[in-house]
């Protein structure tokens, strides 16, 4: 029996997904505020974020643009707290990647104002969760934060999600594709037939994901590239609100979570690591329960990643001259008490992390070698 209560942020109040997503929110904005503050903060978005507010202008509104500095960390978030709050603003409107829809979220949260996103990318879900992850301003992760809801709007406009570099949809399908490795894993003992439901759309996410992601980067004008930007950007968020928090980050987000805390000599996307974290995460399982089927499936997976550019070693996140204390110092910031490596059935420590983190970089250095060789002969 269930004995506890369960809340569930499950998703933004109303969605719009298309070609022509925005046309159809300029209608629904106006009921929703009249004086947003529109948050970006990339150079090459601005452009499209200048559009968005002159049209909204155009319409009555009376928009306030802002720019973050930083990842989403608490000086921004203080910042624009302020001037959304003297400025009397009414919403928030995020319009970005998955850090500058986290900085409105949390905003719009602590103002207790709606919020509005835009993601202009498929690189995270955040646009539909209830969640959001605060990092320094170095872009070191500290804590995420569970808002009180999800946005009032989500506009998930494919005109502009296709603007956006390769690199992102592509470290959102690993994003995505560790809902499947870390909710079936964590939830392994739940008997809760939500979270059970919300697995199986894990897997089905993932398999989407292993048959469409290919040509999806290749072809952004193809069905391939919707069923992925939709499912990295929406299902992926879906299915960590019917899931609630038995069916979200284990071992993958946890070695994301240790790895920010390094110096890169390039910064890598959250996806990225995340990706590189979903194999770390097989080789602890292989390395604790002796499951051939993990291994498996970390050959099955740096396949795919190779496939799609993305890292799969310490090497290719830039981490090469990393020193062996550093990346211990990444382990034990991942093993914390309140780390969600501890959704593992089974009990992780720095040791067995920092063993799985080399062991893992082995059998990729391997697979890589034999993959080059087969080109080669080709
Ligand atoms: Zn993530």
């Amino acid at each position: 029996m269930q004995t506890n209560n369960h809340l569930h942020r499950i998703a933004p109040e109303k969605v719009i997904r298309g070609e022509k997503a925005w046309l159809e929110a300029k209608t629904l904005i106006p009921s929703i505020c009249q004086k947003p503050l529109l948050l970006g903060r990339s150079k090459c978005t601005k452009e499209i974020r200048n559009i968005l507010s002159s049209e909204l202008n155009l319409i009555g509104l009376n928009v306030i643009q802002e720019e973050l500095e930083y990842d989403c960390c608490e000086i921004d978030l203080k910042r624009i707290y302020s001037i959304a709050k003297y400025s009397s603003c009414d919403a928030i409107i995020a319009c970005g990647g998955g850090k500058v829809l986290d900085s409105g979220k949390l905003i719009a949260n602590r103002l207790n104002l709606p919020s509005i996103t835009i993601p202009l990318s498929a690189s995270t879900c955040a646009g539909w969760t209830a969640l959001a992850n605060i990092y320094s301003t170095k872009g070191a992760f500290i804590k995420d934060e569970v808002l009180d809801k999800c946005p009032r709007l989500l506009v998930f406009d494919y005109n502009f999600v296709r603007e956006a570099p390769k690199r992102t949809l592509a470290s959102g399908i690993a994003d995505a594709l560790a809902k499947w490795y870390e909710a079936s894993i964590s939830s392994i003992k739940s008997n809760d037939a939500l979270v059970q439901q919300a697995v199986q759309m894990a897997r089905i996410l993932r398999d989407q994901l292993l048959i469409d992601s290919k040509e999806a980067l290749k072809n952004p004008d193809s069905l391939a590239w919707i069923k992925v930007a939709e499912g990295c950007s929406l299902t992926a968020g879906l299915i960590g609100g019917i899931g609630g928090d038995k069916c979200r980050t284990a071992g993958a987000h946890a070695v994301h979570n240790g790895l920010t805390q390094l110096n890169f000599k390039e910064k890598s996307l959250h996806g990225e690591l995340v990706g590189f974290g979903i194999l770390v995460q097989l080789t602890i399982e292989e390395l604790l329960t002796k499951n051939q089927l993990a291994l498996q499936a970390r050959k099955q997976l740096i396949q795919l990643l190779l496939d799609l550019d993305l890292p799969t070693n310490i090497q290719s996140l830039g981490l090469s001259s990393t020193k062996k204390q550093d990346l211990e110092k990444a382990c034990i910031f991942a093993c914390k008490i309140d780390s969600e490596i501890h959704n593992l059935p089974f009990r992780v420590n720095k040791n067995i992390l920092m063993k799985a983190l080399l062991d893992s970089n082995k059998l990729d250095l391997i697979l890589n070698k034999q993959r080059n060789l087969i080109q080669d002969k080709g």
